[in-house]
């Protein structure tokens, strides 16, 4: 059985990491357009590199919770057979002990060079005097994050696990973000079983065929649990 599951904010609400349209539409306490867009970044760069170093720095307090950990645990077990999918810029999957992420909106712990277009593990501060390692080019690095109107990473993979999937989960995450949210419509038209895994009614819910309603923490474990008694 072939398995793609694509995350988003809500799976690692549980380890602290807050989301993104939570109460207020804001992401800890700013507008999108003015820290997740070029736009925004080329009318302020030094508090858009304050915003992501902020939210890179709060990595090392945060942990991956249950959910993180089961998805790895289904990698174990079904290896190739499983394509995971983050909307999340965050590194708790990995840490959670998944090996195969598809970062599809890029990492905060990776810079991305726009003289040269390089991509490179980028683990502490980043500012206006960042140099970067490849050509050599001085405060030219940007956070390596797929901001609103660019192009997601991954895209040909993807639709070519969506294609040929037999079961489409989604988790924690709003469908308000294209092209992520029309993932499920892909796999449903191709002939997968769609589940969607999410403590709220979220605006996409009836493109799933099926709905798990809670959080994340305690769903997927369970979820997975159910998927390994059949394998
Ligand atoms: P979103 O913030 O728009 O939506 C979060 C979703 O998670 C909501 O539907 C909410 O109901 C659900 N949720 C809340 N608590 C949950 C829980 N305990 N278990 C399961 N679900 C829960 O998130 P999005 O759809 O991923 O879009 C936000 C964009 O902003 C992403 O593209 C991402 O790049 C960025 N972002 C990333 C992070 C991160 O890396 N952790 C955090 C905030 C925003
Ligand atoms: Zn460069």
């Amino acid at each position: 059985m072939k398995i793609v599951i694509l995350t988003g904010a809500g799976i690692s609400a549980e380890s602290g990491v807050p989301t993104f349209r939570a109460s207020d539409g804001l992401w800890e306490g700013h507008r999108v357009e003015e820290v997740a867009t070029p736009e925004g970044f080329e009318r302020n760069p030094g508090l858009v590199h304050d915003f992501y170093n902020m939210r890179r720095a709060q990595l090392s307090h945060v942990e991956p919770n249950p959910a993180h950990r089961a998805l790895a645990r289904l990698e174990e077990h079904i290896g190739e057979n499983l394509t995971l999918i983050t909307q999340n810029v965050d590194d708790l999957h990995e840490r959670g002990g998944s090996k195969r992420v598809l970062h599809m909106h890029g990492s905060l712990l990776s810079a991305l060079c726009n003289s040269c277009g390089e991509r490179f593990r980028w683990l502490g501060k980043m500012s206006l005097t960042s140099k970067c390692p490849f050509c050599k080019a001085i405060g030219l690095e940007r956070p390596d994050i797929v901001w609103f109107g660019e192009m997601p990473y991954y895209l040909g993979e993807i639709e070519a696990a969506l294609i040929d999937c037999d079961v489409f989960v989604s988790i924690g995450t709003s469908g308000m973000v294209n092209p992520a949210a029309s993932f499920v419509q892909i796999a449903h038209n191709c002939g997968a079983h769609t589940i969607e895994i999410n403590p709220y009614p979220t605006q996409n819910a009836h493109h799933f065929a099926e709905q798990i309603q809670g959080p994340a923490g305690s769903e997927v474990p369970r979820w997975v649990e159910t998927v390994l008694a059949k394998e």
